[in-house]
């Protein structure tokens, strides 16, 4: 699958599709939030949510803080060194969310992933992460066998932080890696070398993250060369990794200030960028692994990959995943998360957030309401960027779709994807372009469009 070569994505078709484009973990995007949906509308949500109480629940715990600024980082990050100076405070404020949705949310209780994200959540010390996991575990009640996961920094994870999240539960874990060249993590400000990666994941092993080693990686940065990240790609394939993807680097200095300080003058051009996807993805896919999407692989016996085999594969806010919990609540700054049918965000700034949660309110910044319509290309969005593939016929009457079959007829005529009937499928060279593919069925695109500043990443 994908066996193309850099040559055979003309520059044309590249310059024609490499285009700013959302990544589709949701549909509607974030950029369509608005204010007009506030906590009282979140309360309803979940008071709707609490009626389903026989459905599991997904979490998503933000934790934002990080010793330092990664020159590239995307995140929702507050830098600071000063420890439980910050964290204290604001776990007290995330205990007591948590308390407010558990309140909301009646008997349904089940929960079938949990995952934190950050930021850093090993910024916390061991102590903190067993009080935090144990107060949402004496809240909700974790099924067996779910998905517990956590996002950690090799740079500041100990042992006692592995030897923490293990004892509570954590079965799966991610760590960034970037790119192992010295001079890419010099040029990006992150120095991590392979040797500390290499510790994290064999103590990881050992304290039973067994088969649940995420590792990411990034193409598109500063300074990066195509044989040193095809070496980043062997490397992780050499530390055994379950699960890997490889983002594309979302250069947006409008939005995000820091990048500004990146050398602009040494991001690879989009025909280098698109080099750099390709070489990895060869290593990955020559060393077994099942390419997921267009940038994410797995293990062939990994639950990801047997996911996509049986067509159950998902994806939220958190990426590509196995569980469709029909609701994923946010908890923390800036967390969003998907409620009976809205979307709702946090305050993404902490002084805000902290002062809803001590007046006793949601903390909810804005969201959005799903309309009919929203669903339908939702569905359909999903359905491409999970399989490459979307049987419209399934979803809507066809003539619902009429105004994305025309956007589609030039990516047919470019060779990017087929269309027969209501079939509509990209081709091995439209894989590459998913994100493209997608955006035909986005009706709100051109609101976006319309905009000022570009909102996206480019989608190559
Ligand atoms: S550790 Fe992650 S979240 Fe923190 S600054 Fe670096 S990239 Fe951003």
């Amino acid at each position: 699958m994908l066996a193309l070569t850099a040559t055979e994505i003309t520059p044309e078709l590249l310059a024609r599709y490499d285009r700013p484009g959302p990544r589709y973990t949701s549909y509607p995007t974030a950029v369509d939030f608005h204010d007009g949906f506030g906590p009282a509308d979140y309360q309803r949500h979940l008071a709707a949510a609490a009626a389903r109480e026989r459905q599991p629940l997904a979490f998503y715990t933000h934790l934002p803080f990080c010793a330092h600024r990664c020159g590239f980082c995307g995140c929702h990050a507050i830098v600071s060194p000063h420890g439980k100076k910050v964290s204290e405070p604001y776990l007290r404020r995330l205990k007591r969310e948590t308390e407010m949705v558990a309140r909301r949310l009646g008997d349904r209780r089940r929960v079938t992933q949990y995952q934190w994200g950050g930021g850093t959540p090993t910024y916390l010390t061991p102590e903190q992460i067993t009080e935090l996991f144990g107060h949402f575990a004496s809240l909700f009640q974790l099924e067996p066998g779910a998905e517990i996961a956590v996002e950690v920094d090799p740079r500041v994870t100990t042992i006692a932080h592995l030897g923490a999240l293990s004892a509570m539960g954590f079965n799966r874990l991610s760590a960034g890696v970037q790119d192992l060249d010295p001079e890419v993590q010099e040029l990006i400000g992150r120095i991590q070398p392979l040797e500390q990666t290499v510790e994290l994941v064999t103590a990881a092993r050992r304290l039973g993250f067994a088969d649940g080693i995420n590792l990411d990686l990034i193409y598109g940065l500063p300074g990066q060369r195509v044989e040193s990240f095809a070496a980043t790609a062997r490397e992780v394939v050499a530390l055994g990794a379950d699960r890997v993807a490889i983002y594309s680097f979302a250069y947006v200095p409008w939005l995000k200030g820091h990048q500004r300080a990146l050398p602009a003058d040494r991001l690879p051009p989009r025909e280098r960028k698109l080099e750099l996807l390709m070489a990895a993805r060869s290593v990955f896919l020559d060393a077994g692994y099942v390419g997921i999407g267009m940038d994410h692989f797995a293990k062939p016996g990994d639950e990801l990959a047997l996911a996509l085999e049986n067509g159950t594969l998902h994806r939220n806010f958190m990426g590509y995943t196995t569980r469709r919990a029909g609701d994923l609540v946010g908890l923390g700054v800036s967390a969003i998360g998907s409620i009976a049918g809205a979307y709702a965000q946090n305050h993404k700034k902490l002084s805000r957030y902290y002062v809803a949660v001590d007046g006793g309110t949601l903390p909810t910044e804005r969201g959005y309401l799903l309309s009919e319509d929203d669903r339908i290309r939702g569905d359909v969005i999903l359905s491409l960027m999970c399989r490459f593939d979307v049987d419209l016929d399934q979803i809507a009457p066809r003539p619902y779709f009429a105004d994305a079959l025309l956007k589609l007829q030039p990516l047919a005529e470019d060779g990017l994807v087929e269309i027969r009937g209501g079939r509509i499928s990209a081709t091995p060279l439209g894989r590459w372009f998913v994100r493209n593919v997608a955006m035909c069925f986005d009706a709100h695109l051109a609101n976006t469009e319309r905009r000022q500043a570009p909102t996206f990443s480019r989608t190559v």
